[in-house]
């Protein structure tokens, strides 16, 4: 039963593994934007196991690829050649922006992060990154020391030097205008001193455990032309925002600028894991060493992310993010709680800032009571942030207007109960 299963778990992790709720749900099935329990609890998910499942749980059109795929062949390595993954790249080249054209297949998030950075060495033949506060990039070596959440970030001293941290355009006691002043200060500031030092900056075009925070309009095309004086790369970091999350295909075509490098992972392969990083003809040449990963583009993940791609574009996933995005966004707003201080993010990619209104309680811990309460009603909601107090709604795109319209009933009446 759940009980034997949480003691297990309490046994056999490590102690710090994250997990949401006091008790998390035994999930045992998924059906598109739905997930159950065991006791056969029906949830609307919210979370889409943090921006993985744009095209729903266990989707039926999906799963016939996956499935006839794994019959045919399953694994190969890139050292021989499969029709999935050449499609795929050639399919990748088609949507990515600018002229980003040749793909690295490899599995997470964080290994496609430390490809990019090692590209990034290699093109430039120069060493240090720059990163933004708040960001999050991954869990190996390399990408924890550019993440800028205190709580995950590792402070190693065998990078550190070749390490630095500019303030995100973003900041609850100024205007997002001024933060955006403060910050190209300083990116200026340290590209100065730097510049010839430094192989690229990496960027998540809206902070996802950060907080769900998009910068000023304008913010990233300012930070491309530092960049580019001192022939330092741009990385765009968008695993989590990537394929529709945010009402565009990628996040970065928001703020009309052009990266460098692109990487994607979690929602292109719906639960499968498949990851990216992608990049120009010119800067492609520079990975000069034989180069193969042993599950990067395997064939099962490649077909199910050729059909993740079909699926985005016959059902207009893209443009039934942002207009369901701005409908969320929109009753969001329309909530009257002391307890929310701002509704932020575009498309399906919304956070509310909560707010404590007593010293008695933190923000984090009303956070927590909120997803808690929720969680019986039977919605599955997300939470980010510095503090862990941002509630993160990121559901599948093919989530539909009577399941938001019954989660912010069911939001409104929480957060009407909840006193001190
Ligand atoms: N970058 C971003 C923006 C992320 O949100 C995450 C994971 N939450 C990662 C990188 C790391 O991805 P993975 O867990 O697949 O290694």
């Amino acid at each position: 039963g759940p009980d034997a299963i949480i003691t297990k778990r309490q046994e056999y992790f490590f102690p710090a593994t994250a997990h949401f709720y006091k008790e998390p749900p035994q999930i045992v099935g998924g059906s598109m934007q739905y997930l159950f329990d065991h006791n056969n609890k029906k949830y609307v998910d919210f979370f889409a196991g943090v921006s993985v499942m744009n095209c729903g749980h266990s989707n039926p059109q999906i799963l016939k690829d996956t499935i006839e795929q794994l019959n045919n062949i399953q694994h190969t390595t890139t050292v021989y050649l499969t029709q999935p993954m050449v499609e795929l790249a050639q399919r990748l080249a088609e949507i990515f922006p600018g002229d980003i054209k040749r793909t690295f297949f490899c599995v997470t998030g964080s290994e496609a992060n430390e490809g990019a950075m090692a590209l990034a060495r290699l093109y430039t033949k120069k060493n240090g990154f720059i990163a933004l506060t708040g960001g999050l990039h991954g869990r190996t070596h390399l990408t924890l020391s550019v993440t800028g959440i205190p709580m995950w970030r590792l402070d190693d001293h065998l990078v550190k030097e070749n390490i630095f941290f500019i303030e995100r355009p973003y900041s609850a006691d100024s205007s997002y205008e001024e933060a955006m002043d403060k910050s190209l200060q300083q990116l200026d500031a340290v590209l100065k001193s730097q510049g010839n030092e430094l192989c690229a900056m990496l960027v998540e075009p809206i902070q996802g455990n950060g907080g769900i925070i998009m910068y000023p309009k304008n913010y990233l095309k300012k930070v491309k032309t530092l960049l580019e004086v001192h022939n330092v790369l741009l990385i765009a970091d968008e695993v989590q925002t990537g394929y529709g999350r945010t009402g565009k295909m990628f996040c970065i075509e928001h703020y009309d600028v052009v990266p460098d490098i692109i990487v994607t992972a979690k929602a292109l392969g719906n639960g499968i894991p498949i990851s990216t990083f992608s990049t120009t003809d010119e800067i492609a040449k520079a990975y000069n060493r034989p180069s193969a990963s042993t599950f990067g583009g395997n064939p099962v993940a490649a077909q199910t992310a050729l059909s993740v791609l079909h699926y985005i574009e016959e059902n207009n996933l893209v443009q039934r993010s942002n207009e369901l995005g701005k409908y969320l966004k929109q009753k969001l707003e329309q909530i009257a709680s002391p307890l929310i201080q701002e509704v932020r993010g575009c498309g399906l990619m919304l956070g509310v800032q909560i707010q404590s209104p007593s010293s008695s309680v933190t923000s984090a811990e009303i956070t927590d009571i909120i997803l808690e309460e929720m969680k019986d009603r039977g919605f599955i909601i997300g939470k980010n942030g510095l503090n862990r107090d941002v509630i993160a709604f990121q559901p599948p795109l093919v989530i539909s207007k009577e399941d938001i319209d019954a989660m912010v009933v069911s939001m409104e009446a929480v957060l009407e109960q909840i006193s001190f």
